[in-house]
């Protein structure tokens, strides 16, 4: 970070350590409308409109064996194996569903299970999984196939099953590797184990590794988390994502058991990230964005140089403007201009499967001003710069009046964080500066009309440091 960390004040967070969207999708979720207004038959059209020259399919696993403190993601937690099997014949029979409304096959490009813990199943049941997914989605020459996965419940022949039917990605969570840390987030992980696990996922084939750590947990400190950083090095993953903790007591309530008292807050928790970025940009990583980083010799750091990195559901990637297809409840689908959600109640997803319906929960038609918006947020988190002329060129129309004149409230809302040198107007180009990337949410923001007019529903989003 060099220079950057001699202007990242106290001030500074004061002033930007709002809350406010992660931005996984614009609009963001809460803005969605819910089952009444975009309800089975919305989701329907939303099929029936996919034409994008390529897909990708999400599956969601929810079963966790037991719930870490932190988790924020949507889990059933239970240790029986047949529910399991009662799933997947959901999971099959929306495959077919959704399949009726799509007009043609056409193979995926990319492909990824999370959860929840995809490994809860045991290798009969991911080879079933995967066998109904492929009948309707057929992988694409080359595809990236990824799967997360629990190092805790995942053996080696679970590992050989999944890399035997194509997965060639893995995603990991650690979070952090250090004892007392593992205690109080209720995740006893033995540093171990993640080694032997990553070392069989390499020698099995798989070629893409990515570690998930977090930052703002309770006993993180520089000193011990700089530990934690020693051992992921040591184990060379492709990609690290490194995610900021969101205590949200209120609303999940298993992460009252956190001790609050023992949580680093405010200018702590950033300098947590701040010497991460130092000591992996030293290794070798390139902080592509947000909260990932990738070795310098991913594709991601290299579409990040060459500002063609894209952003979905399922995280950063190379590739874009694909429908994205999901199955499993809560599982969110990007298909004919539309976000649909399933429902993420496990019995409601079962029941709508069970008459014959498909589980929808809420969704969103993207309007032409939120797809521009959407572009705009995007080049912005992927490529921490957009050209107002690349954006004219893309959306003519609604362009037309001028970017000036159609973000002038924007740009207003923009002029302090100029002011503050974390955003540099270069001619035709609205640019992230190094110190602006710590508060690209902020930046993001500053483009989300309908957040700063009062539309949508009241929100609590989470902390944006
Ligand atoms: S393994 Fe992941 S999804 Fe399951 S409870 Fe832990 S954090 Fe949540």
């Amino acid at each position: 970070m060099g220079d950057e960390r001699l202007t990242l004040s106290a001030e500074l967070l004061e002033r930007y350590g709002t809350t406010g969207p992660r931005y996984t999708s614009y609009p963001p979720v809460p803005r969605w409308r819910d089952r009444d207004q975009f309800g089975p038959s919305e989701h329907r059209a939303a099929l029936a409109a996919a034409a994008a020259p390529t897909r990708s399919v999400y599956v969601h696993v929810p079963f966790c064996e037991r719930r870490c403190l932190y988790c924020g993601c949507n889990v059933v937690i239970t240790r029986s194996p047949e529910r399991a099997e009662g799933y997947l014949d959901w999971v099959a029979r929306e495959v077919e569903l959704v399949g009726q409304h799509v007009s043609e096959t056409r193979p995926a490009t990319q492909v990824h299970w999370g959860g929840g813990t995809p490994t809860f199943l045991s290798p009969g049941q991911l080879e079933r999984l995967w066998a109904i997914q492929v009948e309707r989605f057929p992988l694409a020459e080359g595809a990236e196939v990824g799967v997360e996965i629990d190092p805790r419940v995942t053996d080696r022949e679970q590992l050989a099953t999944l890399a035997g039917v194509g997965f060639n990605r893995l995603s990991l969570g650690v979070q952090d590797t250090d004892p007392k840390v593992q205690e109080a987030i209720g995740r006893i992980q033995p540093v171990e184990l993640t080694r032997d696990t990553i070392a069989a996922a390499r020698e099995l084939g798989f070629g893409s590794i990515n570690v998930d750590l977090i930052y703002g947990l309770p006993h993180q400190s520089e000193e011990r988390f700089s530990q934690t950083l020693r051992h992921v090095l040591e184990l060379a993953p492709e990609r690290i994502a490194l995610f900021n903790y969101a205590h949200l007591p209120q609303r999940f309530k298993h992460q009252r058991a956190i001790p609050s008292e023992a949580l680093p807050s405010g200018m702590d928790k950033l300098r947590l990230f701040t010497s991460a970025i130092d000591v992996l940009s030293t290794q070798g990583y390139r902080f592509i964005g947000l909260d990932h980083f990738a070795r310098e010799d991913d594709e991601l750091a290299r579409a990040h140089d060459a500002g063609t990195l894209q952003r979905n559901f399922m995280g950063y990637s190379t590739r874009a403007g694909s429908d994205a297809f999901a199955f499993g409840a809560s599982a969110i689908a990007d298909v004919g201009g539309r976000y649909v959600q399933n429902e993420p109640d496990l019995k409601a997803y079962g029941a709508a499967i069970a008459a014959g319906e498909l589980p929808t929960r809420r969704g969103l038609e993207l309007s032409g001003d939120d797809l521009l918006r959407r572009a705009l947020i995007l080049r912005l988190l992927c490529n921490d710069r957009v050209s107002r002329q690349g954006l004219a060129a893309d959306f003519p129309q609604l362009l037309a009046p001028g970017f000036e004149q159609v973000f002038a409230r924007d740009l207003e809302r923009l002029a302090p964080l100029v002011a503050d040198g974390l955003v540099r107007l270069e001619g035709d180009w609205i640019v992230i500066t190094p110190l602006g990337r710590l508060f690209a949410r902020n930046v993001a923001m500053c483009f989300d009309e309908p957040l700063h007019s009062g539309q949508g529903p009241r929100v609590q989003y989470s902390k944006t440091h």
